[in-house]
């Protein structure tokens, strides 16, 4: 049975790639029963109804699944964070690493707006945030008006399905344009903070490029804990989890536990304070967060 993957989902029509090809499909009643839909990103079955036609049979088992934008099956998430213009917040940055952590997406930090810069401040928050590389993160300083994109983007698509996130007005919408010209996306479009950004009613595509397939849509930026189970946070911060073997507790959250390795790691500057703190603050919001019914 032929097997491929949505890239677009259009008017009650999937558009499939198979054999290079694309295939536009339909869904069998199916889906509806079991209240599964197919979601760009998906790997289908599907027969042929006619030579580039046919009706998807199944849908392959999801690794993740985003709700904003719709996508399944999402291997990166570029982070975008401005160094300037908003100013660089530490907080957003390690709570969007959380999300993506937590749906099994592999991070790639792009800081933009470089050219607001001078020299010497640059240099401060480059030393500052070598601690994500040395964390073991790709990190990438760049300007969407000096740099060329592609040459930063090439060699992390491969192959695979990248979003974008971050929050909004850090350029999200202009490393877009710059990858996919024909697309024309608003930037610094304020009806977003509204809630209502054009962005929002537009359809979800992955657009192939260079030898992956990219979002085309500046994905998320709005973020809450909302799914997130206290117990996997901890994991969400790769630092803790390669020292966690060492705190004497089994399951130590790394709050008030005795000897634990990770808040000795922080007393001895190991560990970045600041991203300790983030990290206790969000196991507070998930604490207080409302149970939902
Ligand atoms: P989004 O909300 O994340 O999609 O951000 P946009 O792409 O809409 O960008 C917001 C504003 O920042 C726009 O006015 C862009 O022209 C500007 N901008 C984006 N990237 C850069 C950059 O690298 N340098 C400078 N100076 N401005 C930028
Ligand atoms: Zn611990």
């Amino acid at each position: 049975m032929p097997k491929g993957r949505i890239i677009k989902a259009l008017s009650g029509f999937y558009y499939i790639i198979y054999n290079g090809e694309m295939i536009q499909c339909r869904g069998r009643g199916v889906f509806r029963q079991r209240k599964v839909s197919p979601l760009v990103g998906d790997f289908v079955e599907f027969e042929f109804s006619g030579q580039k036609e046919g009706y998807i049979l199944s849908i392959e088992e999801r690794v993740n699944e985003l709700v904003r934008p719709p996508i399944a099956n999402v291997d990166q998430a570029i982070i975008v964070a401005s160094l300037k213009e908003p100013d660089l917040s530490l907080n957003l940055l390690d709570k969007f690493l959380v999300m993506v952590e937590a749906n099994s997406i592999r991070p790639l930090l792009f800081f933009t707006k470089k050219d607001l810069l001078n020299e010497e401040e640059t240099e401060i928050l480059q030393r500052k945030l070598s601690y994500y590389s040395d964390i073991g993160y790709s990190i990438r300083f760049l300007s969407t008006k000096t740099d060329d994109i592609a040459d930063h983007i090439a060699t992390f698509v491969d192959g695979k399905v990248s979003v974008f996130a971050g929050q909004s007005g850090v350029g999200k919408s202009s490393l877009l344009n710059a990858l996919v010209p024909d697309l024309e996306l608003e930037t610094n479009q304020i009806s977003e903070s509204l809630g209502r950004g054009k962005h929002t009613t537009r359809h979800v595509e992955l657009i192939p490029f260079k030898q992956g397939l990219i979002a085309d849509t500046p994905g998320f930026s709005a973020l809450d804990f909302a799914e997130l189970e206290l117990e996997m946070l901890p994991d969400c911060f790769p630092e803790f989890t390669e020292r966690k073997s060492e705190c004497k507790f089994r399951g130590c959250m790394h709050l008030k536990e005795p000897k634990c390795a990770v808040k000795e790691a922080v007393a001895k500057d190991e560990i970045l304070e600041e991203r300790y703190n983030n990290y206790v603050q969000f196991v507070e919001e998930i604490k207080q967060r409302k149970p939902r019914y």
